[in-house]
């Protein structure tokens, strides 16, 4: 059985003290339950003490990156190494979401370097992946995100896509209070799955984590959960308050 994974992306929110305070009260609100894997994704600036925080409140919520280069180290300014983000704690780094791929250019090539360095490193990649509306209104989502779990992951083995977390998040629905219904975002993740099974077989697809991501929210969590292709969420903006997340944690 697959175990769901909640994930926050605070994206370029929170300073350290913010940041610090929110997953004190988070972990509060989560004390107890069982069955959900919980990890929180701060901007770089912050995972030292997010990571010190977390370690001292027990480390049953795990720390994530929201982006990484794909290089060991060298002369890329700006630019955070895989081994960077595993001696700061992280377990989880998120790539390939849409924001970057839409005001950075990042292109499916460059996620799959990205996918291989991360895993090298011992990272768990939450790879994403959907489609922009005119794309769903044109009817070519499975196309879309076809060519984008292929470019993705090309080259990875069985063995190491069973450990991937993939993020169905349907751009439309990013921010923008509209989500996907269950049933569609059902069809896609069933979708991604079976493409996950030509690519790596039976196995690895069956244990692969596939979520959902797109103004996910307590009140509409429980339904998309229930799906059997759903294994998690990707949260933003109800990632950055305590209740709303830990909301959301409860209904899964
Ligand atoms: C996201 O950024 O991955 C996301 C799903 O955002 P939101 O929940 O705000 O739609």
């Amino acid at each position: 059985m697959r175990v769901p994974i909640i994930a926050g992306n605070w994206k370029m929110h929170k300073t350290a003290g913010e940041a610090v305070d929110l997953v004190r009260e988070l972990a509060g609100l989560v004390a107890g339950i069982r069955g959900v894997e919980i990890a929180v994704c701060p901007p770089f600036t912050v995972l030292a003490a997010v990571a010190e925080q977390l370690q001292a409140l027990g480390g049953g919520i795990a720390l994530g990156a929201q982006n990484m280069y794909w290089e060991n180290e060298g002369a890329f300014t700006g630019e955070i190494a895989p081994g960077m983000l595993r001696d700061t704690g992280c377990r989880y780094v998120i790539l390939g979401h849409s924001e970057r791929r839409q005001y950075f250019g990042e292109t499916d090539t460059q996620v799959n370097k990205k996918v291989h360095a991360a895993l090298a490193h011992g990272l768990t990649p939450i790879v994403c992946v959907g489609e922009r509306l005119e794309e769903r209104e044109a009817g070519t989502t499975e196309d879309v995100v076809r060519g984008q779990v292929q470019g993705s992951l090309a080259g990875l083995t069985g063995r190491q896509a069973a450990g991937l977390v993939v993020a169905y998040e349907p751009v439309w629905a990013i921010g923008t209070g509209r989500t996907a219904s269950a049933s569609d975002a059902q069809q896609v993740n069933g979708f991604i799955r079976e493409l996950l099974r030509g690519m790596f077989g039976e196995e690895a697809s069956r244990a692969v984590r596939i979520q959902y991501g797109g103004s996910v929210k307590p009140d509409n969590a429980a339904e998309l959960m229930a799906q059997p292709d759903i294994d998690g969420a990707l949260v933003g903006g109800a990632s950055l308050q305590a209740g709303s997340f830990a909301g959301i944690i409860k209904n899964t």
